[in-house]
């Protein structure tokens, strides 16, 4: 779907566990650049592909990789998509994600209480889907995957017309959104999610840290936001800056007297 100019949302959908899923990652491009926002889970190269030329944007100009943090669906296709580019990309994220995505360290939220849930949930699958999981975690252990650059929170990056990186720790430690600065599209990871069309914080479940995911959601509400692209879920642009002030007021959070005061002065 396309947001503004060189801001397209990538619609992907999968079979998973559940059903069929969508996943929305986001494409940013200029004269000079083709910025792809998160990687799919394993074997979601091809549909990446064909989304991006859908957007009408060729495979091949795509210079860097940005990943929002280390969970499976956001990493799970980069190794194949750098094999598929022929020249070097640089991937980026914020340091704090560096050493999950490149498997010196399991993945934080691969608790023994969340492998537990997990194998309870595959239980209740069709073998066959069962085994497409198993080989999509086999598939990720023979990643070698690294990360060129480090992004830090403040920092603009001056591709595309300007990426603002905003550090969101809480969904994980190293979590971040990206602010695009002349559309004011906030390509928000897994920090928000757009559910029957309601913009919302992640389910707290899937969080390392749910009440610094809350507190994080205070730093977006900084932005003069036009449009947020959830990975799950996709486009929300009905009054963002409004609905985030409610979801930071529902959630009780201290953020939001202050950003009242804030106000009020
Ligand atoms: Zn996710």
């Amino acid at each position: 779907m396309h947001i503004a100019p060189g801001v397209e949302m990538l619609e992907l959908k999968a079979e998973l566990m559940d059903g069929p899923s969508m996943f929305y990652p986001t494409l940013l491009w200029d004269q000079r650049d083709v910025v792809l926002v998160d990687a799919g889970f394993p074997g979601m190269a091809s549909l990446i592909r064909g989304a991006i030329e859908q957007a009408r944007v060729p495979f091949e100009k795509i210079t860097r990789i940005i990943i929002t943090h280390h969970d499976l669906d956001h990493i799970g296709s980069l190794g194949d998509l750098r094999r598929e580019l022929p020249h070097p990309v640089q991937v980026l994220s914020h340091a704090e994600e560096v050493p999950y995505i490149q498997g010196e360290l399991i993945p934080i939220k691969m608790t023994p209480a969340m492998r537990k849930q997990m194998e309870e949930q595959m239980k209740g699958v069709s073998e066959e889907r069962r085994q497409a999981m198993q080989s999509m975690m086999d598939a990720m252990k023979n990643q070698k995957l690294k990360v060129d650059r480090t992004i830090s929170d403040g920092e603009v990056l001056p591709y595309c017309g300007g990426i603002q990186i905003i550090h969101t720790p809480g969904h994980t430690p190293g979590h971040v959104c990206l602010f695009h600065i002349t559309s004011k599209t906030m390509i928000a990871g897994d920090a928000l999610f757009v559910e029957n069309g309601r913009l919302g914080p992640a389910p707290s479940f899937i969080n390392a840290d749910t009440r610094m995911a809350i507190e994080s959601l205070r730093k977006l509400a900084g932005c003069d936001i036009a449009s947020i692209i959830a990975y799950h879920g996709g486009l929300y642009r009905d009054y963002p800056n409004q609905r985030l002030v409610q979801i930071l007021h529902e959630s009780g959070a201290s953020a939001v007297r202050q950003l009242k005061t804030e106000e009020e002065r």
